[in-house]
């Protein structure tokens, strides 16, 4: 996980005897000058043995200072190293328990630490496998470009090394790949322990969905005024006419009030969706608890659907193979849902056809499947047809009194009951909707 920083090897005894080789002449020229002056006469043997080692004393004496001080450099020292070995083992410690991908680099850009993290994040087991030592392992060494391509990072760390600066400094980058993530960067130096020199360490914060929740947020904003703007215009058009020439015809006065009511009910069901997008979308993350009768919930609906049913000359009929199925849910969050699919299958339907409401089961799922024989949907449609205000058609939807909400908001229901939805449709033919809920 973490690299070895080479640290300085102090070979004390190395030292020791660098001071001790230079006296080694002086000692040898002093025996062979006894030697000599005793050969000569000019000494006995064992004045000469007398001098040897009174010399040899004196000399000895005199390097005491030096091993003092070599004592005291060798503490020195042996102290330094402990420090910088323990102030390293208390990095590594600190960078290991940071949640966030974070890398410690030399001044060469060199990787010294990286955490579990910045391992999961950077190192993919693609990436991984190709920069594999003989060894299995992820060889020392490593520059921090080999494993984050941005070039932005690199310009900016060399910058942040040639300015002196104390402070943190943060970049955003995005990393190309098949989705491009986005990281906010904090740039900081740390103090080198063993040489007069800084390392840097890298910290990075996934912004990716962040970034993509602002998106669609601002997306969804500008659709749904976009949306309202429509009636509403239409809603102060119509008043304004009226105020001015509402006497006048009774008749055209007549028309426009329907209108007016129209458009006040487009405003009132599209403000209704969003609401309820809103609410779904918010119990998202709430396991429902409660075991619903799937049954029970469309006998209670079924004679309002009925209803629409018979004004659009829609045979709308039941195939329901048991007397109960039940699932943990939430009752109202699944009324919905199955109203939003049967209305679709009814509306978009053409008079004269049908639409087959149908529940069975097997051992662990229960299935809901709403089919029609209408006009169907061609195949490049379908996987958009859950993005909010996503229409086929906008003009029928409007007419038919629909918001492009209905199926993005029975997606977030089907989401929080981790069901599945699946669509099957054939243009000319029909379309089935159906939802696979787990047994409770
Ligand atoms: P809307 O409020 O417009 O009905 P939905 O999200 O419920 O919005 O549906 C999205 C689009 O999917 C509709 O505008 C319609 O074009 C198409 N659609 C949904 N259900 C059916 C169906 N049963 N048959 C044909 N088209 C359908």
């Amino acid at each position: 996980m973490d690299k070895k920083i080479e640290t300085t090897d102090y070979k004390i005894g190395s030292v020791l005897s660098e001071i001790i080789r230079p006296k080694i002449p002086i000692i040898f020229l002093l025996v062979v000058l006894c030697f000599a002056f005793f050969l000569l006469g000019f000494l006995t043997f064992f004045t000469a043995i007398f001098f040897i080692v009174i010399f040899t004393v004196v000399l000895l004496a005199m390097s005491s200072d030096d091993r003092k001080a070599l004592e005291f450099y060798k503490n020195q020292e042996e102290l330094k190293s402990k420090d910088i070995s323990e102030g390293l083992n208390k990095l590594k410690t600190i960078i290991e328990a940071i949640k966030e991908p974070t890398i410690l680099i030399n001044e060469n850009d060199v990787i010294l630490i990286f955490n579990q993290s910045a391992d999961k994040t950077f190192f993919s087991s693609i990436a991984r496998d190709s920069l594999l030592n003989s060894e299995n392992e992820i060889p020392t060494g490593l520059r921090i470009q080999t494993i984050i391509r941005s070039t932005l990072l690199i310009e900016t760390l060399n910058l942040y090394k040639n300015s002196q600066k104390n402070s943190i400094e943060k970049i955003e980058i995005i990393l190309p790949g098949e989705i491009d993530r986005s990281y906010e960067v904090d740039i900081s130096r740390v103090p080198n322990f063993s040489k007069d020199e800084f390392n840097y360490l890298l910290m990075f914060r996934e912004t990716t969905e962040v970034k993509k929740i602002l998106t669609l947020r601002s997306e969804f904003i500008a659709n749904a005024s976009h949306e309202l703007k429509t009636p509403i215009s239409v809603i102060k058009g119509i008043a304004e006419t009226l105020e001015k020439y509402g006497d006048e015809d009774k008749e055209t006065s007549k028309d426009f009030l329907k209108k007016l009511i129209d458009q006040s009910n487009r405003a009132q069901l599209l403000i209704e969706d969003l609401l309820s997008l809103n609410q779904a979308e918010m119990r998202q993350h709430i396991l429902p608890e409660n075991k619903v009768n799937l049954t029970t919930v469309l006998d209670n609906i079924f004679d309002g659907l009925n209803e629409l049913a018979k004004k659009n000359k829609i045979n709308l009929t039941r195939d329901i193979r048991k007397k109960d199925f039940y699932i943990l849910g939430d009752e109202d969050d699944i009324r919905r849902a199955f109203i939003n699919l049967i209305e679709n299958a009814i509306k978009y339907n053409t008079s004269g056809k049908k639409v087959i409401i149908h529940l069975s089961d097997n051992s662990d799922t229960v299935l809901f499947k709403v089919i029609d024989d209408g006009p169907g949907i061609s195949n490049i449609h379908i996987p958009r047809l859950t993005e909010r205000f996503y229409r086929v058609d906008l003009d029928s939807s409007i007419k038919k009194g629909g918001t492009g909400l209905g199926l993005s908001i029975v997606k977030n229901i089907i989401t929080r009951h981790k069901a599945q939805l699946d669509i099957e449709s054939e243009v000319g033919k029909g379309s089935s909707f159906s939802i696979i809920f787990n047994k409770a």
